[in-house]
């Protein structure tokens, strides 16, 4: 008999704690994107709390890898290029490890150094024309992985030659929007989803047990998306070619650079990628430009967890193996 009653004060404890479970969410510019971050929390007040900790951890983490910030340990990496090893955190050491390892995973198409071309182009769409080729020439001989320079035991990187830098914009939110996460989850958040302006993780469920959902915009026509898709692999990332670009010719280019030649990649609209961690799902949406289509996919098929969605200029989509889209 005492059982009982334990169990079902148990019940109407369980049962009230979920029903006052709420969804809250806030909006900021972070990291020079919009991120929205989204807990369950009890009330206002404890879900104030939890997001100020997911926004005071992408501050740190801007303020350690931002390239655009003089006072980083990226800016003295870069400031050292050619002269001499720079010891920074493990965290970013870390980074760069796992950037090299993307790198190699994609052939050489993702690769943190292409921001020693960066300079050289604009992509607010003003751009019309090209640089000469002596310009693109010149900072394309400092873009390789190979000659970052990592020394694990000092914590250490170098760049090998002056000219050489390096910059996290392929991969930087998607690294922020796990940390946030890995934060609220340690402090007991049983569900969120902190979203950098489309790259988003997401963990637990919604108040009512139901999976978290995302619809892919179709980005040939705004009004219509490709389904909602339930956020089971956790991460999910859009790059595409359609806020940041470049026309030439009456052709659009996006701001995403092949290492290869220095030039802006061509052929993409959109590349969606779910994976488990957004860190990758980011650096591989970004690899698919420069990979192409018919390469990117085949990579994204050969990944456990990794599923993708392509968008072609030419409107065609391109959908790894266990992609079922809905409607379009
Ligand atoms: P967004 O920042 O618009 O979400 P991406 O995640 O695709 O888009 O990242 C694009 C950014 O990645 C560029 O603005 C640039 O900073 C950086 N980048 C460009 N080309 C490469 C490349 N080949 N490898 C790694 N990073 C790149
Ligand atoms: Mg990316």
């Amino acid at each position: 008999m005492i059982t009982k009653v334990y169990i079902l004060m148990f019940c109407i404890g369980f049962q009230f704690s979920i029903e006052a479970q709420e969804i809250h969410k806030r909006s900021l510019g972070l990291m020079g994107s919009n991120f929205d971050i989204t807990v369950v929390a009890q009330n206002q007040t404890q879900a104030q709390a939890y997001i100020d900790t997911a926004v005071n951890e992408i501050y740190r983490i801007e303020k350690l890898i931002s390239s655009w910030k003089p006072e980083s340990q990226t800016s003295a990496i870069n400031r050292n290029a050619g002269i001499q090893p720079v010891k920074v955190d493990k965290e970013l050491f870390d980074l760069i490890k796992r950037s090299k390892g993307i790198s190699q995973l994609t052939d050489g198409a993702f690769d943190i150094s292409f921001a020693a071309i960066e300079h050289i182009f604009s992509f607010k769409g003003q751009q019309t024309t090209w640089p000469s080729q002596d310009v693109i020439d010149a900072s394309v001989k400092n873009i390789s992985y190979q000659n970052i320079v990592l020394d694990e035991k000092n914590q250490t990187v170098f760049l090998k030659y002056k000219g050489m830098r390096i910059g996290f914009g392929a991969i930087g939110k998607g690294y922020a929007a796990d940390k946030a996460k890995a934060l609220l989850v340690e402090k007991g958040v049983s569900g969120g989803i902190i979203n950098a302006s489309g790259d988003m993780n997401t963990w637990g469920t919604q108040p009512d047990g139901s999976a978290w959902k995302v619809a892919i915009t179709n980005p040939m026509d705004k009004t219509k998306n490709f389904g909602l898709f339930d956020l089971n692999r956790e991460a999910v990332v859009t790059s595409g070619n359609y806020e940041k670009f470049i026309m030439v010719d009456g052709q659009r280019y996006a701001h995403i650079i092949d290492p290869r030649t220095g030039m802006p990649t061509q052929g993409i609209i959109s590349a969606t990628v779910f994976a488990p961690k957004a860190e990758l799902a980011d650096a591989l949406a970004t690899s698919i430009f420069v990979m192409g289509s018919e390469v990117g996919i085949n990579l994204i098929n050969q990944l456990p967890g990794v599923e993708a969605i392509i968008v072609k200029d030419d409107g065609t989509l391109v959908l790894s193996n266990k992609i079922k889209i809905k409607s379009k």
